[in-house]
């Protein structure tokens, strides 16, 4: 049995009625499967077994505490892009020597914050950056071990907003002038270079893009080799992509497979920076329904989940699977989901067959544990939805529902004259 499955009818999450969770909880909810989180993480590590790595997982993808320590726990380490991210991973509990730093736009105070927590390295995007990194360094009389992010220049066949390895995109240093990159910071006595990483985008579902990226790193490293740079760890980054709709994604095991010709027995330490693929399938947005509208032209399922929530489908024109969490029946309307909020962008489904539902009924948004929290907001003072992580036959609040308070507390209010 999955971690999110249908028994009699009714949507269970892990050995709970996700039904009776939010009975207790209220909506809109993140609900998330420890054990999907636990499987996915160990499917990605035992995968690469035929090689020396470590599997950083992407922060950014959901950050939520509680989860960072489960894998933080399992001995994931954790890719971050700012000192917030930094803050979060430290508290969560990964070791500082497994955490690896990238951004196009590390400030100083961030360089600082990861240098004195001596983090593994810092993933370069630039040479200003390079000696800003040099001299944040010297300051504080450290050696700041760095690897370049290299720009393949490869496209990931994947959404434009998510391709990352592109000559046009703002990441990386193009991989032909990356030799000059490395000769200038092995020059460079407060950085001891030790790397290379690269990173092409995010939802990949074919193996070749990743195999054509390691092949470019490759020949790069035979290019240092011959100017006498020998590095350490290759840094493949993240970006497999998961099932939304029809995809058919590779597995790990596929994506060593088709790496394992470059990878298998090679002296590399070799870092993974996976995050979608981690906690993507493990959580799932509960939402209630409102109203059900019917116009001339459509009918809405109206649901109190908004675009604040889960920003995907208007951000990506991602797909994500849409079903009531009671089984209803055959797909008999065909209906737009939309939420509440004051923008035609905010929807979830456009044309979508679903089972005669009414209002009152719950909704269950799958696929939704990466890059749903995260980039969650609180536009149209919406307070952010509460998310709950279940282990079996229990399930634990991990973050409160926001409340008003919650939306002004940072603010003053002033009278000004
Ligand atoms: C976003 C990101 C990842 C994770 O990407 P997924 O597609 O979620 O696996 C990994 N590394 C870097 C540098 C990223 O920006």
């Amino acid at each position: 049995m999955g971690a999110f499955d249908y028994q009699k009818g009714e949507l269970y999450c892990e050995r709970l009625k996700v039904k009776e969770i939010i009975a207790a909880v209220g909506t809109p909810c993140y609900l998330y499967s420890h054990r999907a989180l636990v499987e996915n993480y160990q499917a990605f590590n035992e995968a690469f077994t035929c090689t020396k790595h470590l599997v950083c997982y992407a922060v950014k993808t959901n950050a939520n505490l509680t989860i960072l320590r489960t894998l933080a726990n399992l001995g994931a380490g954790a890719d971050i892009v700012s000192a917030g991210e930094l803050y979060l991973a430290l508290t969560a509990g990964f070791k500082p020597e497994k955490i690896v730093f990238a951004g196009v736009g590390k400030t100083g105070d961030e360089i600082y914050d990861a240098l004195k927590n001596d983090i593994l390295m810092f993933n370069v995007e630039s040479l200003p950056e390079l000696d800003l990194i040099s001299s944040v360094a010297k300051k504080v009389k450290k050696r700041a071990r760095i690897s370049f992010r290299v720009n393949p220049d490869i496209n990931p066949q994947t959404h434009h907003h998510i391709s990352t390895g592109l000559a046009q995109n703002k990441f990386g240093i193009n991989i032909n002038f990356a030799a000059e990159a490395y000769e200038r910071a092995s020059l460079d006595k407060f950085l001891e270079v030790v790397g290379v990483q690269v990173h092409i985008g995010s939802q990949i579902t074919t193996v070749e893009p990743f195999v054509e990226a390691v092949e470019k790193v490759f020949r790069l490293l035979k290019t240092l080799k011959e100017l006498a740079l020998e590095l350490k760890y290759i840094d493949l980054g993240g970006g497999l992509g998961i099932t939304y709709n029809d995809e058919k994604p590779p597995t790990p095991q596929d994506l060593a497979q088709a790496l394992s010709p470059l990878i298998r027995k090679s002296p590399y330490h070799f870092i993974f920076e996976p995050g979608r693929y981690i906690a993507g399938t493990a959580g799932i947005l509960v939402t209630k329904i409102l109203y059900l509208k019917e116009t001339q032209v459509k009918k809405f399922v109206i649901v109190d989940a908004g675009m604040n929530d889960l920003s995907r489908p208007v951000m990506y024109d991602a797909y994500h699977e849409i079903k009531p969490v009671r089984e209803s029946g055959q797909n008999e309307m065909l209906v737009d989901i939309v939420g509440p909020i004051c923008e035609s962008g905010d929807y979830f489904a456009k044309n979508r067959r679903l089972p005669l539902v009414e209002q009152g009924d719950l909704l269950a948004i799958f696929n939704a544990g990466a890059y749903g929290f995260s980039m969650s907001s609180n536009y149209n003072a919406r307070p952010r939805a509460c998310e709950v992580v279940v282990s079996k036959n229990q399930y634990y609040i991990v973050r409160d529902r926001e409340t008003f308070g919650d939306l002004v507390s940072n603010e003053r209010l002033l009278d000004i004259k």
